[in-house]
């Protein structure tokens, strides 16, 4: 009898799952729900334009849906269109890839005013996300300030600092662009509450930030580190690297004629934002002092304080799992409880045919690949748990869709978008353009 296995959400732990499944050589079927139209999470949403090489690992997913047992189910909301209960009765396990679709807050006044966005929502805007392309980014202005200085920070202020002759030949929308071109930001703020030593961002994410063409890039402080950071950077080669470039970017000679420049501030955490009739004008910041053993340092204030001008602010302080109905959630840390990949109850106790990968299950870090380890254990749970459990015959899921009259993309429907959007963006030079609207998507399927 074939095993009917769901998957819940399309991105990279997704497919790393499926590939895994696949390749245990049993008789599996997979089915992928995914609540866009399209496939491969943050592969498609969340790497920047500016990052196409990173996007062809792409190439891999389409060969794991290659597989004959694989069947893509787009635009269907799991929680929404079909719930988990109805899910569990078409198939032995289910398996929740859903990532981190929010973002933490910093709990700071003012965090909601005008001008004041999450880096989740200018991402998935950039990238052409359906439901963020109504969102409207005020750029008229001189300052904009990036909170954070994790890699998606990076992102954030690259694609704000280059120019748009450099990203019209990527897969950014022409709306995107549109905005951009018109774009008056002269000054971008980077900061980061903790030192340079503890900066999340990594080298070579550093050094294109430093090679932008007509950017000058500040590093603000002094990189004489204390002994605690002496010792914290011997423990890792990721902080010796950015060391090094931190000090190579503090010592570049400026050119007299670059039209932005990026400021990198460490050791600084905001505490307000200063509105006027509800829009951002600054940020008040207070300075820290780090205090811990070496690799455990935290931020503390040290009661003095300072404020930047601001018009807008991009909040890139990590993102956050959201919870998915009828499953357990741990609020706190944004995931799915789980042992090695299968849910937990709030008792600890395993859930029976429920298990968890990606984001979802360990919180939102490490790079695309670090998913794959990351699948691999949970389909090894999952699997193990289907060996000492009887397989009784599922209903077909085709029928439920029928009954719910769901309209949903198979995956030779994405084929088609994806032929679409590649011929449309060879005729202006760049790599794809992206359809921006599922209504769009849906006309297009009926031509
Ligand atoms: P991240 O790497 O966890 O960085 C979050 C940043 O926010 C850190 O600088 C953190 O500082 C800061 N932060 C957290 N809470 C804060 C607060 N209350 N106030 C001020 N600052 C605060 O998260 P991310 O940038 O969202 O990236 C997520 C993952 O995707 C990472 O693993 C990243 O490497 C990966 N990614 C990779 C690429 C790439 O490879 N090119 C691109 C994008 C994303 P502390 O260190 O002090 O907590």
């Amino acid at each position: 009898m074939t095993i009917k296995i769901a998957i819940i959400g399309s991105g990279p732990s997704a497919f790393y799952a499926a590939e895994e499944l696949f390749k245990s050589g049993q008789n599996i079927r997979v089915d992928m729900f995914e609540k866009l139209p399209t496939p491969f999470g943050l592969l498609r949403g969340g790497v920047a334009p500016d990052h196409q090489q990173m996007k062809t690992i792409s190439k891999s997913y389409e060969k794991i849906a290659s597989n004959e047992q694989f069947y893509f189910f787009g635009n269907i909301t799991i929680g929404k269109d079909i719930t988990i209960k109805e899910l569990m009765s078409h198939y032995h396990a289910i398996i929740v890839a859903t990532g981190a679709e929010s973002d933490r807050k910093m709990n700071i006044p003012g965090e909601a005013c005008i001008g004041s966005h999450t880096a989740t929502e200018f991402v998935a805007w950039y990238n052409g996300q359906p439901s963020y392309q109504d969102r409207k980014f005020d750029l008229s202005k001189s300052n904009a300030v990036v909170i954070g200085q994790g890699n998606v920070a990076v992102d954030v202020t690259r694609i704000l600092a280059k120019s748009t002759e450099a990203l019209k030949t990527t897969d950014i929308t022409n709306n995107a662009l549109k905005t951009l071109e018109k774009s008056n930001i002269k000054n971008i703020y980077m900061v980061g509450r903790r030192g340079p030593v503890q900066a999340a961002f990594t080298e070579l994410e550093l050094k294109e930030l430093g090679a932008i063409d007509g950017v000058n890039i500040i590093v603000h402080n002094e990189l004489d580190i204390s002994e605690t950071d002496k010792a914290e950077t011997e423990l890792s080669s990721k902080t010796r690297k950015n060391m090094a470039q931190l000090l190579e970017l503090k010592n570049k000679k400026r050119n007299i004629n670059a039209i932005r420049t990026i400021h990198l501030l460490f050791y600084s955490s905001p505490v307000k934002i200063i509105e006027n009739q509800n829009k951002i004008k600054k940020i008040q910041f207070e300075k820290n002092e780090l205090k811990g053993e070496p690799g455990q340092q935290k931020a503390i204030p040290n009661g003095e304080y300072f404020e930047l001008d601001c018009d807008i602010l991009f909040r890139s302080i990590g993102y956050l799992g959201l919870p998915l109905e009828d499953l357990p959630f741990d609020e706190k840390k944004g995931i799915i409880p789980n042992n090695a990949g299968q849910v937990m109850d709030e008792n600890g106790n395993n859930i029976d045919g429920v298990f968890t990968t990606g984001w979802i299950k360990r919180g939102p870090s490490g790079v695309i690949g670090t998913n794959r380890g990351d699948s691999k254990e949970s389909v090894k749970t999952c699997l193990t748990f289907l060996s000492t459990h009887k397989i009784k015959e599922k209903d077909d899921v085709f029928s439920l869709l029928e009954k719910k009259n769901i309209r949903y993309l198979t995956y030779n429907d994405w084929k088609k978008i994806d032929a679409h959007e590649v011929k449309e963006g060879e005729k202006i030079g760049k790599p794809r353009e992206k359809c921006t609207s599922v209504e769009e998507i849906f006309d297009i399927l009926k031509k």
